[in-house]
């Protein structure tokens, strides 16, 4: 069974955790897979909201998985555990931030890494099992994951008390501090659950909220707040310590086992913390500034020495309870410059692309100019700036996010999928931007499926220079998934997409739009031929069909007579642009596509038939398509 099991039911993205051996401690992959499932769930219009809930009764979730921490930092290697806390720490905040309603079910004990998760959304809900503490002191850390947030708008100096003693909170203690929002009886939260699911309605929950069971904090408030107001951990000790009477002694003894410098530094933190422009970015940023530091510098790794490796409970911290020196508090707590942590999304992705040529190049370029990671491969020895050559299609698709081909045809795609189709990741997406047959582009849309990967057929227009100058229009067939994992990369190459469809439909839009584009061509070169042969003057043919209801694309923007209209391939020899050779076999695949749908196309029928007459019986080859033009000026009716 996996850690985690995340997937959507209804109108809900559903988190459950389901470690319940290990009270469903919190391991790294599963942090980044919630943070994975939150931001794809965050774009998704069928998730109305987000449902956290866990598997077995002890534990919604008793903190995070810090083997690993552990056995690294004890070899001196720190950025495992850097890593792990920066990533746990953006997920939380994106838990708090989420554009959606974030309900989340509290059973049992919901502790350090499990109020990260369960503890910043918008419905937090406990029952009467749910025992809620952050005992980070306990080893060697501060209470983190966004806990100090929470404790720092707690009434009074309940936040100082729960943050350095580590007690537990009964539901009704949870609600009054904030780690919580409502009771509701544990066993109606299935049946909750399932509505929620169904409806995508947190409404539901408001009209099942019970009075809690009764908090055991208020009796104690005052003695806290008078207690535990000082400015500095000695303060609090010293007060406690003139006491004398049950609360002092219970409290005193809590204080006794942790880690002096975790809770002079809590203490530092929550002081700095509290006020009205507390966010949680701002406490996770203080937070990071000691877990950061808390190997290296820290009582980390001798607290789970104590607590979890050797159980014997007998740690030897650096500092005594009342010796935990003003500077030691503050070298915890300096800010951490460009090693702090960010909340700002890195978007970039790892790209294979294959295929380099007039077209794929300069978009292999600018999706690298953009930030990405491409790695590239061409048959052609081919190099691109800031692209990463590699050995062979495989090479470029292993790991990648999205491989990108752009390819001469369909049945160079077809073998190309063969190749790198096995190669991908699950869940990757294969983006075919090459203009191929749709027969091709479903095929290898249905193999790609098969094999766990999402699929596009994308063609383009916009040529050469939209490729170079990242302006091209995408047409893309696919699954709405794959679709929005390409939008960014759609928005570095092109300047539009529009999803036409499932499988195939890009590259139907694609032809269908070429075959008008070829034929238009036709109709404007054959209009030209005629005005001379009339005796008209182009630029003033020009200025008429520009401006009336016989212009087009191919008149006004690539106007195929020399010297008139905006600048365009005829202007220059008729080098292309887009060549003949490449409009015939647009025009080709589209009554292929005609053929098979049994669609009437008679001028898409002449105008391939006159493509392959000038590019395969005449001279058409290697010229721009626009080139049609000194073809029938040279030529009368027969
Ligand atoms: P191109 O011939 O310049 O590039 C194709 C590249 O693919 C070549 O560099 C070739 O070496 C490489 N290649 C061929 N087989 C390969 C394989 N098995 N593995 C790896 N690489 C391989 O063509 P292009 O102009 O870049 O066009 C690419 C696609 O874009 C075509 O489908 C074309 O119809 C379409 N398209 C082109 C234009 C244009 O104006 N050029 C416009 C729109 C769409």
């Amino acid at each position: 069974m996996a850690d985690i099991h995340i997937r959507k039911t209804g109108h809900a993205g559903r988190i459950t955790l389901q470690r319940p051996k290990a009270l469903n401690a919190l391991t790294y992959q599963m942090c980044l897979d919630i943070d994975a499932a939150l931001k794809a769930w965050a774009k998704d219009d069928e998730v109305l909201l987000i449902v956290i809930d866990a598997e077995g009764d002890k534990a919604f979730c008793a903190g995070g998985d810090i083997a690993e921490m552990y056995e690294t930092g004890t070899r001196g290697d720190y950025a495992y555990g850097r890593k792990f806390w920066f990533d746990e720490y953006r997920m939380n905040n994106r838990l708090h931030e989420y554009p959606k309603p974030v309900v989340s079910f509290l059973q049992g004990f919901t502790m350090g890494g499990g109020v990260g998760v369960g503890c910043h959304g918008s419905h937090r809900i406990v029952g009467e099992t749910s025992q809620i503490a952050m005992p980070e002191c306990g080893i060697g850390l501060v209470p983190d994951v966004g806990g100090t947030y929470i404790l720092a708008n707690a009434p009074g100096r309940l936040g100082e008390y729960l943050g350095t003693t580590a007690s537990r909170m009964n539901a009704g203690d949870a609600i009054l501090v904030g780690f919580a929002d409502g009771f509701i009886p544990q066993a109606e939260w299935p049946a909750l659950i399932e509505a929620l699911e169904t409806t995508g309605d947190v409404t539901v929950l408001e009209q099942a909220y019970q009075d809690a069971p009764k908090a055991s904090l208020p009796a104690i408030q005052s003695a806290i707040d008078t207690h535990f107001g000082g400015e500095s951990l000695g303060d609090i000790l010293n007060s406690l310590e003139h006491d004398g009477g049950d609360f002092a002694h219970d409290a005193l003894k809590k204080l006794s086992r942790n880690a002096p410098l975790s809770m002079a530094c809590t203490v530092e933190m929550i002081h700095r913390l509290r006020g009205p422009s507390l966010t949680l970015r701002k406490a996770l940023d203080m937070e990071y500034r000691f877990t950061y530091r808390a190997m290296e510098h820290g009582d980390f790794i001798e607290g789970i020495r104590a607590q979890i490796i050797d159980k014997d409970r007998n740690p030897s911290w650096q500092h005594e309870l009342h010796k935990v020196p003003a500077v030691a508090v503050s070298k915890m707590l300096i800010p951490l410059g460009r090693n702090a942590v960010t909340f700002e999304e890195d978007n970039t992705m790892k790209i294979g692309f294959i295929g380099l040529g007039n077209m794929g190049g300069p978009m292999a370029a600018n999706l690298a100019k953009a930030g990405h990671s491409v790695a590239g491969f061409d048959m052609a020895d081919v190099s691109i700036e800031g692209v990463r050559n590699v050995s062979d299609a495989a090479a470029a698709a292993i790991g990648a996010d999205v491989v990108i081909t752009m390819l001469p045809n369909g049945a160079i795609l077809r073998s190309v999928a063969d190749e790198v189709i096995p190669a991908m990741k699950p869940g990757a997406v294969l983006l075919d931007c090459s203009t191929v047959d749709v027969e091709s582009a479903r095929a290898v849309a249905e193999q790609a499926g098969a094999a766990g990967l999402s699929s596009l057929d994308a063609p383009v227009s916009g040529g050469v220079g939209g490729a170079t100058a990242g302006t091209l229009t995408f047409m893309v067939g696919g699954d709405d998934k794959g679709y929005q994992t390409a939008l960014p990369l759609f928005e570095v190459m092109g300047q539009k997409a529009v999803h036409c469809g499932p499988s195939g439909n890009g590259q139907a839009a694609k032809i269908c739009n070429n075959m008008i584009l070829g034929i238009t061509m036709i109709g404007t070169c054959e209009a030209f031929a005629l005005a001379d042969k009339l005796g008209l003057d182009r630029q003033a043919m020009f200025d008429v069909v520009s401006t009336s209801s016989g212009y087009s694309w191919t008149m006004n923007a690539y106007c195929p007579a020399p010297g008139v209209g905006p600048q365009s391939p005829a202007d220059n020899g008729y080098q292309p642009g887009f060549a003949a050779e490449l409009m015939l076999k647009d025009l080709r695949l589209s009554q292929q596509a005609a053929e098979a749908a049994d669609a009437d196309t008679p001028m898409g029928q002449a105008a391939t038939a006159l493509y392959e007459q000038f590019v395969e019986g005449e001279d058409g080859l290697g010229k721009d398509f626009s080139a049609m033009l000194p073809r029938f000026e040279k030529r009368g009716r027969g």
